[in-house]
């Protein structure tokens, strides 16, 4: 089969690997603006479920990818000074460009082009070929070229983030919410690499209009978020990398392919980061995308159809927590400011409903005890 893949991301990347590996005679090709040394962002997470996706499917990925996580078996919620470990919830990291390096050694290997530097704007450009695959991330205009026929839905969301680094190694994924005159600052960081941590740092919008962040330089930016997180930092600056102020588009699609062009990971649906899994979630694209065409060799629309009727029932439960998610965040200053530490980090770990009190009395019967005695009324027998 003939296969033209538009993003070497993890949603291309993969589904380029899966296919070749099972037939080395399909032709696939991948195209990708960046260079092969350049990417936005630091590290990215994967929850230990998001790992198991993985362990389960495809053994020889996930022996080649774990020794390059770093992992831990806990989460820290910070409620200003006080912090609150919860066990039994375990992460793996891994920076970004040293996932999609691993991930092109991975697919060239195999024997699969990929062509750096190439920016393709035009399905045309891709040429003929039996699947043409949109896996260009959030902004795909694959996507936003063909709305009508996708069925896109564009939610923008009020909150800002910013996607930053530090040279402080923190030892968990650690959630630190820190109230200040005007408004509560949320930094989600957690250590990729031995001397390195992403730092990502969010607030809600009338708080960063009261900061004036949309007048602010990025040096004066980063000094802010210095100050505002200066006891977490302890003296460790922020580093910026391609960093600026976004907004989350929540994104959806009703018909995920028209004629011979599909759609696949961030380009397909985006998942909030605050739940780790937008990785696992394109990968797991790429899986459910192979098994299709490979279930309906010789007939592309139908394992196009296929593929949707798949994949929306698994992937639709962690769209659906991960917009849960969203929400929670977006209510951050009322939370920090009604709740007292137990309660924020109780609040916190059942946020999408997927985590219930049985749930956090197995992981961490500390916290569920300390929750219980704050609120006996509601665990009366
Ligand atoms: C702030 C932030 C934090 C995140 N944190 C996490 C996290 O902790 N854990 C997690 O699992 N996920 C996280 N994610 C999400 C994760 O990065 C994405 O879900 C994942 O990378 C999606 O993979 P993808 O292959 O679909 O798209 P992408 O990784 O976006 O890849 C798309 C590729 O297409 C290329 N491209 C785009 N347009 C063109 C064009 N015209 N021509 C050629 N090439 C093109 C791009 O350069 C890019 O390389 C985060 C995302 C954001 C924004």
């Amino acid at each position: 089969m003939k296969v033209r893949i538009l993003g070497a991301g993890p949603a291309g990347l993969y589904l380029a690997a899966l296919m070749k590996r099972d037939d080395p005679s399909h032709d696939i090709e991948i195209f990708e603006r960046n260079p092969r040394n350049a990417t936005w962002g630091f590290g990215v997470v994967f929850s230990d479920r998001a790992l198991e996706f993985l362990k389960a499917d495809d053994q020889s990925l996930y022996e080649y990818l774990t020794p390059h996580l770093e992992t831990w078996p806990e989460i820290t919620v910070v409620h200003n000074d006080t912090r609150i470990p919860v066990a039994g919830n375990g992460f793996s990291s891994i920076g970004r460009l040293e996932l999609l390096t691993l991930l092109y050694e991975y697919v060239e290997r195999l024997g699969i082009k990929i062509h750096f530097e190439a920016e393709i704007t035009s399905l045309d450009q891709l040429g003929q070929a039996d699947l043409l695959v949109g896996a260009n991330g959030a902004f795909s205009w694959v996507r936003e070229e063909n709305q009508d026929k996708f069925g896109t839905t564009v939610d923008w969301r009020p909150n800002h983030f910013i996607w930053y680094g530090t040279t402080k190694a923190f030892n968990s994924l650690t959630l630190t919410f820190r109230e200040t005159e005007v408004g509560v600052f949320c930094a989600h960081h957690y250590r990729y690499q031995e001397d390195r941590s992403t730092f990502l740092v969010e607030v809600d919008d009338e708080t960063w209009r009261r900061v004036g962040f949309d007048q602010m330089s990025p040096e004066d930016t980063i000094k802010y978020c210095e100050d505002v997180f200066a006891k977490d930092l302890a003296g460790h600056s922020i580093i910026a990398n391609n960093s600026h102020w976004r907004q989350f588009p929540v994104i959806w699609n009703e018909r995920w392919s028209f004629d011979n062009v599909v759609l696949l990971g961030d380009a397909l649906r985006t998942a909030h980061f605050s739940i780790g899994s937008g990785t696992r979630l394109a990968m797991e694209d790429s899986v459910a995308l192979f098994k299709a065409l490979k279930n309906h060799k010789n007939d592309i629309k139908a394992a196009l159809q296929y593929f949707q009727e798949l994949r929306v029932p698994p992937m639709k439960k962690i769209w659906d927590a991960a917009n849960v998610s969203i929400h929670w965040y977006e209510e951050m200053n009322k939370l920090v400011r009604e709740l007292t530490p137990v309660e924020f980090a109780y609040s916190y770990m059942t946020r999408t409903g997927r985590v219930s009190h049985a749930d956090i009395k197995q992981r961490d019967p500390q916290l569920a005890k300390a929750y219980e005695q704050l609120h006996p009324e509601a665990f009366q027998q």
